[in-house]
């Protein structure tokens, strides 16, 4: 067997590595030189791009994504004990942000294939006290919206979508995070577009999107970042205890540019995604379904399914042959109930949740960025391929069962 790392060992794919151009490292120069550095008029431009981009009526800049989801679940005016679903293959700052608003997450398995929320899951855990639903986009593929709309109508409840994976997801002509009541977006680092931190807030009304903006600087009235402007100063009044999460122009400044490439990143996702698929064909592993008929997939991540019985090496070992063929991976994710914090405070146990736990347990994510090269992804094949061959030369029964 060859045991030459696939690469070399001084050059390690850093998984999810953002695409970072010339122009938004000029934008951020220049807005240095401004010296406006905090919430200013780039944040308002970034804002209404992204508006323009989703065809929405109303866009909030914030600091984060987890930021963005506390205010929205804040907005939507829960009171504690009010129950929100959301499902058990996500980020843990999804069901963080419900703890911080003073909700309580309640979690639905997901669909084995797509890896969404189960409609059929949400409305068996519909109580009296259910008051939102909260779907994750996962990877970038829609979850059922007709479904889940229809829920949501039926039982008069709030609907926050998580779309930190699904700028570009559509469902039936629709875009993420144009269902429900707010949408909520992340230009984390790893994210399709980034500002190195930041989110987006996407509202349908008036009231909401500027209880956000308040909510989001302190509680303080509306527009009180314009104090320090040219324009006189104007004095604010504190109308809520609100939170420390406005976007910074220096993040704007990169979000600005990093938008006119969503198109060409999404492309260019597709086409590894698209790679990936046809070189993995033959392996034993499980590979993403196919994107549903009418919907436009946002390629966030490219997740296989390394399941030891028929792989012949475990998702752990796994990921730490690809690391040893200097491979960044990720995982995305394990189950949320298996995490201690949430068995202590909701008693949550993963067998409960057999999709999402059995995902979480044979989950690997493989690089997808814009900025990979075509020689860094015939890199990952390359590894992944080995990595599986390793498994198989240890078993000799799969080895012979081909
Ligand atoms: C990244 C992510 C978040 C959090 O985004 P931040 O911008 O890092 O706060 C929330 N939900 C999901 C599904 C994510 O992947």
């Amino acid at each position: 067997m060859n045991n030459n790392p696939i690469r070399s060992k001084d050059r390690f794919l850093v998984f999810g590595a953002p695409a970072i151009e010339d122009a938004e490292i000029q934008e951020v120069m220049a807005t240095m030189k401004t010296g406006w550095l905090g919430t200013g008029p780039k944040v308002m431009t970034f804002e209404n791009d992204f508006k323009a981009y989703k065809g929405s009526q109303y866009a909030t800049a914030v600091n984060s994504c987890t930021a963005a989801l506390h205010l929205s679940i804040l907005a939507a005016s829960l009171k504690p004990g009010d129950e929100v679903i959301t499902t058990p293959m996500t980020f843990c700052a999804t069901v963080n942000a419900i703890v911080h608003a003073g909700a309580t997450p309640v979690l639905a398995d997901v669909d084995p294939v797509t890896m969404n929320i189960d409609p059929a899951q949400v409305e068996a855990k519909i109580t009296s006290k259910t008051k939102a639903i909260l779907p994750v986009h996962f990877a970038g593929r829609p979850c059922d919206m007709d479904a889940l709309c229809e829920i949501a109508r039926r039982h008069n409840l709030k609907l926050i979508e998580d779309c930190a994976h699904a700028i570009e997801t559509e469902y039936k002509g629709r875009k993420a995070g144009t269902f429900g009541d707010f949408g909520c977006f992340s230009f984390y680092v790893t994210k399709n577009i980034t500002t190195g931190e930041g989110g987006m807030i996407l509202a349908n009304r008036q009231e909401d999107a500027d209880r956000l903006k308040i909510l989001g600087l302190h509680g303080m009235s509306k527009d009180a970042w314009k104090r320090f402007g040219d324009s006189g100063y104007k004095h604010y009044e504190v109308v809520e205890v609100g939170f420390k999460y406005n976007m910074m122009d220096l993040q704007a400044a990169i979000g600005i540019h990093q938008m006119k490439r969503v198109a060409p990143y999404w492309k260019r996702r597709e086409q590894i995604w698209q790679r990936y698929n046809e070189a993995f064909a033959d392996l034993p592993i499980g590979i993403p379904a196919e994107p549903e008929a009418e919907t436009i997939h946002g390629y966030h991540l490219y997740t296989i399914l390394v399941d030891e019985a028929a792989s012949g090496i475990s998702r752990d070992a796994f990921l730490g042959a690809m690391t040893a063929e200097n491979i960044g991976i990720g995982v995305h994710y394990q189950s949320l109930p298996g995490h201690p914090v949430y068995q202590k405070m909701f008693g949550w146990n993963s067998d409960d949740y057999p999709n999402a736990k059995r995902i979480g347990d044979q989950t690997v994510s493989l690089p997808i960025s814009a900025k990979l090269t075509d020689a860094d992804v015939e890199d990952v094949i390359a590894a992944v391929k080995k990595c599986l061959a390793m498994g198989k030369a240890k078993n000799p029964v799969l080895a012979t069962a081909g």
